[in-house]
């Protein structure tokens, strides 16, 4: 199947890397016109160009609400409608919980916390005028689990999770769907790229810590696989195409099996 998206406008955030990058991919694969959003504009322009006329580059902070705004309003503008909005933008946020200060806490709500509630604030308008909408929120296993992030991020992807359920209710009248997915550890540059900084490793230095990071993750699921950004980028499909149109308020964990693990506190 390729056009399972066929006539819809997308927007993803964190569009730049990893799982976002993917679910452009993916998207663009499925016939849809894809805005990626991120700050690495060399990046997130690469990425455009190899995916043709049908994606184009945003540049944005995700915690800064002007820029989300603007965001939401220029892929609008540019494609004339919004079906989906995928609230992916995240990363690293925290310390151990003796270290922790208001900084990280103010910056890690808006990374992770504020940046779902905002793009899907700015997004019900040009969803309503396009007649109803898909959005999918980026949460984690962490929401659900102990060690599976710093205690910060784990508290912020549970709001987030939380959130996509009272959002989907509010939402549904408008036609619109919200609904987050769960990855559990998924290789991608989220493990290598730094705090909350884009990311500024060269491809090459990127590509090898990858081949390293996947042997390591397939040892930490019961199926000893590797998650994959393809395998959150399918999820997210299922999310937004019609295939997904009775599935509202969910909180689809995609992780091997990894929540199901019971841990003995010193594994
Ligand atoms: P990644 O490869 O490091 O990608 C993170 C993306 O977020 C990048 O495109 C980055 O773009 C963007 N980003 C970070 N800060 C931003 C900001 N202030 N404004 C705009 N964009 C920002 O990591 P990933 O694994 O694909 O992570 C994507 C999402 O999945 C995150 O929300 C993460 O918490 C979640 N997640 C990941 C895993 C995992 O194991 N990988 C598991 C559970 C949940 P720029 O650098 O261009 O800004």
């Amino acid at each position: 199947m390729a056009d399972r998206l066929t006539g819809k406008v997308a927007l993803i955030t964190g569009g730049t890397s990893g799982i976002g990058a993917a679910t452009a991919e993916l998207f663009v694969a499925e016939g849809a016109q894809v805005a990626i959003a991120g700050r690495s504009e060399e990046k997130g322009q690469a990425l455009a160009d190899a995916l043709g006329d049908k994606a184009i580059y945003l540049k944005c902070d995700v915690t800064q609400e002007a820029d989300i705004a603007a965001t939401v309003a220029a892929a609008n503008d540019a494609f004339g409608r919004l079906d989906i909005l995928f609230n992916n933008a995240g990363g690293p946020v925290g310390a151990p919980i003796d270290k922790l200060s208001q900084d990280h806490i103010d910056y890690g709500v808006k990374l992770l916390l504020s940046s779902a509630i905002l793009g899907t604030r700015y997004a019900i308008e040009p969803m309503k005028a396009s007649g109803g909408g898909v959005i999918i929120n980026n949460s984690s296993v962490a929401a659900l689990r102990y060690r599976q992030g710093d205690i910060l991020y784990s508290s912020l992807k549970a709001g987030v999770t939380h959130f996509t359920k009272m959002a989907g209710i509010e939402l549904a009248p408008h036609n619109i769907r919200v609904n987050c997915i769960s990855p559990g550890a998924i290789a991608t540059p989220i493990f290598y790229g730094g705090s909350g900084r884009a990311n500024t490793l060269t491809d090459e230095e990127n590509a090898q810590k990858m081949e390293k990071l996947k042997s390591n993750l397939a040892k930490a699921v019961p199926l000893k696989q590797t998650g994959l950004a393809s395998d959150i980028a399918e999820a997210a499909l299922y999310l937004s195409s019609d295939a997904g149109r009775f599935v509202n308020c969910h909180d689809l964990v995609v992780d091997a099996g990894r929540t199901s693990m019971f841990y003995e506190p010193n594994d």
